[in-house]
């Protein structure tokens, strides 16, 4: 009995060393509000992903997030001869540790279709038995009424669209006239679909990312190829379920992915902004000036399109700084330039000023 108590507590330590490595990133943010990291597609063993649920809690710790949503497919259960079919199982399990871990769990289900309409998450529900109906629409209005924010997944996933071009079908349509679709999947995995920022600027929908993970993180996006999963930026009022939700349905959304942000237009300026400083000319030769640049985020800002005058091209690395000599003229004018790895349309990227700060 007495070696049974000494025990107890030696376990709970080894356990909390074991997990106590988070990664903290270092990402833009809009004024007025926080960032939550998150990634809103993931499988585990209860539909085609191959780990147990509560690792995805670990996993997402470890890997600086602060929201994710298992996402388990309502229809398609391929271990289902050995685990019980369950569509709530994954969130009962993971939900006392994501308390545990201080991560928001979003309840999710991934309602999984032949194109169209294809694959869409249902996120934010809170009975997804109810979403196991024939009827596609009959099981989006189901999560709907439980106030589901509806993210059509993958668009273009070549299983489903062979040219990987996204294309909106009428059932899409129908779903944005009834104010049932939320957001698109821009990022999905390791594929893109550069379409998806039209789209949703056109259809006022959030724009997305996430990694829909279906075996172990780290293997799936390893170093020294990946730095990070793919992940969807929320800009919320505050740290808590309630607020990611209301940032999620106000489309204050942006995806890292990568070395890119991919942002809507007017979040990518004050995005660029909050983590690029113009440091205060600290030489002045009469024809030219000299200061820094400097980026506080983890993500390289890279510059192009230069006028005459200053550099053509920059690049202001992650957590670093870099001298710009440029014509005395700007410190008049601002120094124009394109941010290629900012995406905010399928054909355009953010376009900036950049002025010295005054003495
Ligand atoms: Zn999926």
């Amino acid at each position: 009995m007495k070696t049974k108590l000494t025990l107890i507590p030696i376990f709970l330590l080894i356990t909390l060393t074991l997990s106590a490595q988070r990664h903290i990133l270092s990402v833009p943010e809009l004024p007025g509000y926080v960032t939550l990291k998150c990634d809103f597609h993931m499988h585990t063993v209860f539909s085609d992903g191959n780990v147990w649920p509560n690792q995805r809690v670990g996993e997402a710790w470890r890997d600086g997030l602060d929201a994710i949503a298992i996402t388990d497919h309502i229809e398609y259960q391929p271990h289902k001869q050995y685990i019980p079919v369950d569509h709530s199982a994954a969130w009962k399990i993971a939900s006392p540790i994501a308390a545990d871990y201080n991560i928001i769990l979003v309840k999710g289900s991934e309602i999984t279709r032949k194109m169209p309409p294809g694959h869409l998450n249902a996120l934010f529900i809170t009975e997804p038995d109810s979403l196991v109906k024939d009827d596609f629409m009959k099981a989006v209005e189901a999560a709907v009424a439980q106030g589901a924010f509806i993210e059509w997944n993958h668009p273009g996933w070549k299983s489903q669209q062979p040219d990987g071009i996204p294309r909106m079908y009428d059932v899409h349509r129908e779903l944005i006239a009834k104010g049932w679709l939320h957001g698109i999947e821009y990022y999905n995995d390791v594929e893109y679909y550069p379409l998806v920022m039209d789209m949703c600027r056109d259809n006022q929908l959030a724009i997305m990312g996430n990694s829909d993970v279906h075996g172990v993180i780290s293997e799936e996006f390893a170093a020294p190829v990946y730095s990070h999963r793919p992940m969807t930026l929320v800009f919320a009022k505050e740290r808590t379920m309630e607020s990611l939700k209301e940032a999620m349905f106000a489309r204050r959304t942006a995806v890292w992915y990568g070395d890119n942000l991919a942002a809507p237009e007017e979040l990518a300026a004050p995005l660029f902004q909050s983590v690029i400083t113009a440091g205060i000319p600290f030489r002045d030769d009469g024809k030219r000036i000299w200061f820094e640049l400097s980026n506080t985020s983890d993500i390289p800002m890279k510059l192009s399109g230069g006028p005459e005058g200053a550099p053509a091209t920059l690049t202001v690395p992650a957590h670093g700084m870099v001298v710009v000599r440029a014509d005395r003229k700007f410190l008049a004018q601002p120094v124009t330039y394109a941010v290629d790895n900012i995406i905010t349309g399928s054909n355009n990227v953010l376009k900036v000023e950049i002025s010295p700060a005054k003495k």
